[in-house]
């Protein structure tokens, strides 16, 4: 039996080889991250709730014409999808106060914003993800005027139809963070939507408790981290019977491979 090739391990995923030339198999990790990796944890299940999370929003995105590096869920914690180069970008969208705006210009957590921010973290753990404007992705050629164009105006279109999705499930999007790959089609390259659309990434607030169901339950201490992933597949009727079927499922596995 041969081992497959890991391309790449990063905080919550790993990349492998994938079975067809320009094709990747992307694994969802437990370990949880936070504070530019300073404090680290595992959520248990995680990365089976994220891999369905991000199947879901990924489909209904692409249903939608926003093209994405999802090709097709491979089992509990594996998905394939399409190899791209990614943009250094970090794209923030931002609904709601929360995080490190309210940090840096002040502002109230949970003040509405009057309209929906874009920002840009330029991609460098060392440096610990700056937050950069147009004219450094331009200077540095991080990406092109054409690219940056289409990469905003996807993540435009992304938040409405997310924020239309949580609404309709109680939830509010507060925040959120995209990453975009190129993909290329013999001599052309054109940016789609990669990395993954998971709790790890949102800020997801419930509508009337304004109880948070994402990775800040994990930043702040909160506890329940979990059971709050579990929450949002739920709503989404990603576990039809409101149980821990999916994760009872992988235990179960687990178990008989003992
Ligand atoms: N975010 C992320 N990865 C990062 C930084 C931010 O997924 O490396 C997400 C985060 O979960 C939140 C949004 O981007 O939903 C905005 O994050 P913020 O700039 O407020 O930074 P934070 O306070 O989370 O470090």
């Amino acid at each position: 039996m041969t081992r497959r090739r890991q391309i790449y391990e990063g905080k919550a995923k790993i990349l492998y080889e994938g079975p067809e030339p320009g094709t990747l198999i992307q694994y969802f990790k437990d370990d949880a991250t936070a504070f530019n990796a300073q404090k680290k944890g595992t959520i248990n299940g995680k990365g089976v709730l994220n891999n369905r999370i991000s199947e879901h929003i990924f489909t209904l995105l692409s249903t939608i014409g926003v093209p994405t590096h999802f090709i097709r869920r491979l089992n509990m914690r594996e998905q394939l999808i399409r190899q791209v180069e990614i943009v250094p970008i970090e794209v923030v969208v931002r609904n709601v106060a929360a995080g490190s705006i309210v940090k840096r210009l002040g502002i109230e957590e949970g003040t509405q914003l009057p309209r929906t921010i874009i920002e840009y973290y330029y991609k460098d753990d060392a440096l610990g993800d700056p937050m950069v404007a147009d004219e450094h992705i331009a200077c540095f050629g991080w990406a092109s005027q054409e690219e940056m164009h289409d990469i905003a105006d996807m993540a435009i279109r992304v938040n409405d139809f997310m924020c239309g999705l949580f609404a309709g499930i109680g939830i509010r999007l507060v925040d959120f963070k995209l990453e975009f790959g190129r993909f290329w089609d013999n001599d052309y390259s054109r940016v789609i939507l990669a990395d993954e659309i998971s709790p790890d990434g949102c800020r997801l607030w419930d509508m009337t408790t304004g109880e948070k169901l994402d990775k800040d339950r994990f930043r702040q201490d909160l506890g329940g981290e979990v059971e709050a992933y579990q929450e949002i597949a739920r709503r989404l009727g990603l576990m039809p019977d409101g149980d821990n079927m999916i994760l009872d499922l992988e235990t179960h596995r687990k178990n008989r491979g003992k």
